[in-house]
C-alpha cells in the first residue's frame, strides 16, 4: 500500500539568501522598499492589537545575540539577529538575521527565510516611513553619517520614499564611503564625499546616523546641529552604545518606536525613565502630533522593533509564491496518525521494519 503524500502544511518555504537576491532584483530594490514601507505603516496603524515585549537580548563583551517576537493573533512572528561591531574587521558582517512566520491558528511555521538583506531593507523602509511623517517640507538633501551595510539602503529608501536627491557622506573609515558612492552611482542620487560629520550635515535637512561602536559615541553635538532638521539615529540599538550627545535628545521632540524597549537600547538610555517621547504608531494615526513647525527638530530614535520584521515576513509571503523564489523545506514532522510519532520514525531507514 503507497504511504499518503504528506501534507503540504508538512513542508515550510524557505527563502535563501540567494533567492533573497533574485526577489529583490525580481521586484525592484526601490518598489520593494516602498512596498514593505507601505506594510510596515499599516502594521503601526494597527499598533494596539500586537503582543508586544522587549527583545529578548543576550549580551557579551563583543555584541549581541537577540530574539524578536511578535503576533497580531493571526500570524506569529520572530527574527534571531545579532550585532557585533567588532566583526567587519574580520571580515564578517556586523548584523546578520533570519526569521520565522508560523499560523497562531496551527502553530505551523509556514516561512523561514534569509533576514540579513530583509532586515537592511525593513530598517530602510522603516526610517523612511517615519521621515515622511516627521522630517521638514520639501528636504531633498540627506547626511550620511556611518557609510557600512545599512547606509546604501538607507540612501534608496529616502530617494524613493521621500523624494531625497542628494546624499553626504561621511565615515570615518574613507574605504566604506568610496564603497557606498561606487554602489550609489547610477541611482539618481548626487553624490559628496566629506571628510567630516560638520561637513556631511552642511545644508542638509535629513541626518542619519548608522554606525556601529559598541560605545557610547558623539557622532553629532547639539551645536552642529540647525533648527528644523530630522534626525534618523539608527546605529545606536544596545546598551552602552549610542550615537549622540545628551543635549540633542533634550533640544529634539524624540520619536520613537516601542518606549520599554528604546529606553533600554535607544539614545535615550542616556536620559531619566521619565524622559518624554512620541510613540510613532499615534503619529501615524493621528493621535500624537510630529511636526509641528519648521524650526522643531525631530529625532527618531530608531532602534528596530519586532512588529516591523513581522510587517517584512508577511510582504514577503504576500510576494513569495509568484515569484517561486523558494524551496520547501521538510521541516515539520507529518505521520500519518497525528499520535503515531514513533511509528512514523521507525518506518523510515535500513531498520525500519520495527519488530515490536
Ligand atoms: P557596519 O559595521 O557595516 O557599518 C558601520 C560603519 O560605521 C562602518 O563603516 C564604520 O567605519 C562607521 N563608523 C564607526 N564609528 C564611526 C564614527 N564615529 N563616525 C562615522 N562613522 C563611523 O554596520 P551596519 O550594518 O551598517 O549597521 C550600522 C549600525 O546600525 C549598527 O550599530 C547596527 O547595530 C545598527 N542597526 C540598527 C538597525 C535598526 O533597526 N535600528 C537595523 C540594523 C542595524
Amino acid at each position: 500500500m503507497l504511504a499518503p503524500a504528506p501534507s503540504r502544511l508538512a513542508y515550510v518555504p524557505f527563502v535563501s539568501v540567494e533567492n533573497m537576491m533574485k526577489l529583490v532584483h525580481r521586484i525592484g530594490i526601490a518598489e520593494m522598499l516602498t512596498g514593505l514601507a507601505e506594510y510596515i505603516e499599516q502594521d503601526f496603524r494597527r499598533w494596539e492589537l500586537f503582543d508586544k515585549t522587549p527583545r529578548v537580548a543576550s549580551h557579551s563583551r563583543e555584541g549581541v545575540i537577540e530574539l524578536m517576537p511578535t503576533s497580531d493573533g493571526e500570524d506569529y512572528g520572530f527574527k534571531y539577529v545579532n550585532g557585533h561591531p567588532k566583526n567587519t574587521r574580520e571580515g564578517l558582517q556586523t548584523v546578520t538575521a533570519f526569521g520565522l512566520l508560523a499560523s497562531v491558528n496551527t502553530g505551523y511555521p509556514v516561512l523561514l527565510t534569509e533576514m540579513t538583506l530583509l532586515t537592511a531593507l525593513r530598517t530602510a523602509a522603516t526610517s523612511a516611513m517615519v521621515a515622511r511623517h516627521l522630517a521638514p517640507e520639501g528636504a531633498r538633501t540627506m547626511a550620511m553619517i556611518g557609510n557600512g551595510a545599512q547606509s546604501e539602503f538607507q540612501a534608496l529608501a529616502f530617494r524613493a520614499i521621500c523624494g531625497i536627491t542628494a546624499v553626504r557622506l561621511y565615515d570615518t573609515d574613507p574605504a566604506a564611503t568610496a564603497k557606498a558612492m561606487r554602489n550609489l552611482a547610477g541611482s539618481g542620487l548626487t553624490l559628496t564625499a566629506c571628510s567630516t560629520a560638520e561637513e556631511a550635515i552642511l545644508g542638509a535637512e535629513i541626518i542619519t546616523t548608522c554606525t556601529a561602536d559598541k560605545q557610547n559615541a558623539t557622532i553629532l553635538t547639539d551645536n552642529m546641529l540647525g533648527a528644523g532638521v530630522h534626525i534618523n539615529a539608527i546605529g545606536g540599538d544596545c546598551p552602552g552604545k549610542t550615537e549622540l550627545h545628551p543635549d540633542i535628545l533634550s533640544r529634539a521632540d524624540v520619536f520613537v518606536e516601542y518606549p520599554e524597549q528604546t529606553r533600554i537600547e535607544g539614545e535615550i538610555q542616556q536620559m531619566p525613565a521619565d524622559f518624554p517621547v512620541t510613540e510613532m504608531w499615534q503619529v501615524i494615526t493621528g493621535a500624537a502630533p510630529g511636526r509641528r513647525d519648521a524650526a522643531q527638530v525631530t529625532l527618531f530614535d530608531g532602534v528596530g522593533f519586532a512588529v516591523e520584521d513581522f510587517s517584512a515576513l508577511r510582504y514577503l509571503r504576500d510576494h513569495l509564491h509568484a515569484t517561486g523564489l523558494f524551496q520547501d523545506l521538510d521541516m515539520i514532522a507529518d505521520p500519518d496518525d497525528p499520535r503515531d510519532l514513533f511509528g512514523m520514525l521507525m518506518r523510515a531507514g535500513p531498520e525500519g521494519a520495527h519488530a515490536a
